[in-house]
């Protein structure tokens, strides 16, 4: 019987790979079979990433491009889907977060945070999209938050960022499921990283995450890579439109 979690032969390209969340989903693609484009802007630790991806026994391919520059985005896909071949995956995974109370927002901040976390998802998106469509296939996964449903103070433009993901999903779902397109969104609890630095550094706010949470602790990058490989597969080829938690438990309980 054939593995409906396998992904040979797939190509993915996960935005923001270079570290963190990125680089750990895109682990979990190459482990499940498929070929690997991992992405950043220029000058970060794109060349990192790509080492220890073929320490590993990859064959991980790399592009630079900004999310946020439209030009640069029609220009990396393009090159990807020449030089690498057809995309089958994308994970919308790329993000900043900018910790600030709702007075005190500056309009750079805001637009900053709006342009990287909600509008880049439906450009990246768009692009890959176009050219998935005709080929009646692919796995699109936006990479959500719990604060895709829960607010909390000082992170206004995040939360309402990351509650545009779960809407821009289904939104997606509604127009490209005729095309053969699953899109779906993976929303991480509370994951130790350089976005989340400050958080769980401060010993009080931790303490919060694992108090708030019903599995007692924070996510490891390792926790959401099951997830992400069903929906980047043939095993989630009826799931559409839907944002899945994996948190901990932590959006189930108040
Ligand atoms: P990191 O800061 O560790 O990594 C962010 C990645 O995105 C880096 O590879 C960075 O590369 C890239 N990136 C940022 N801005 C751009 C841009 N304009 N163009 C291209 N690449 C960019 O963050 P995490 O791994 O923690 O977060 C990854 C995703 O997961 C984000 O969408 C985040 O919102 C989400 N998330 C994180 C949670 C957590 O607890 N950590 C919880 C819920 C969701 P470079 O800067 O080199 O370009």
């Amino acid at each position: 019987m054939s593995d409906p979690f396998d992904l040979t032969g797939k190509t993915a390209l996960i935005t923001g790979s270079s570290r963190g969340i990125g680089l750990a989903l895109a682990w979990g693609l190459a482990e499940a079979g498929a070929r690997i484009v991992l992405h950043a802007r220029e000058g970060g630790h794109l060349d990192d990433a790509l080492e220890e991806l073929r320490a590993g026994g990859h064959d991980p391919q790399a592009v630079a491009f900004d999310v946020t520059d439209r030009d640069a985005v029609a220009d990396g896909v393009g090159r990807i889907e020449e030089q690498v071949g057809p995309l089958d995956i994308l994970v919308n995974n790329a993000g900043i977060q900018r910790r600030t109370p709702f007075l005190d927002i500056a309009p750079e901040d805001w637009d900053d945070v709006l342009a990287t976390d909600l509008t880049a998802p439906f450009v990246v998106g768009q692009a890959v999209a176009r050219r998935m469509a005709p080929r009646r296939r692919g796995k699109i996964v936006n990479i959500a938050s719990v604060q895709s449903t829960l607010a909390r103070p000082g992170i206004a433009a995040y939360t309402t960022a990351k509650g545009g993901i779960a809407m821009l999903t289904r939104a997606m779902c509604a127009e490209l499921a005729g095309n053969g397109i699953q899109v779906n969104a993976l929303a991480p609890g509370y994951i130790a990283t350089e976005l989340t630095r400050a958080l769980w550094e401060d010993p009080e706010f931790s303490a919060w995450v694992t108090g708030r949470t019903p599995a007692g602790r924070w996510g490891s990058t390792v926790d959401l890579t099951g997830a992400l490989v069903f929906l980047c597969s043939a095993a989630s080829d009826f799931v559409d439109g839907q944002v899945l938690y994996v948190d901990g438990g932590m959006t189930a309980v108040v």
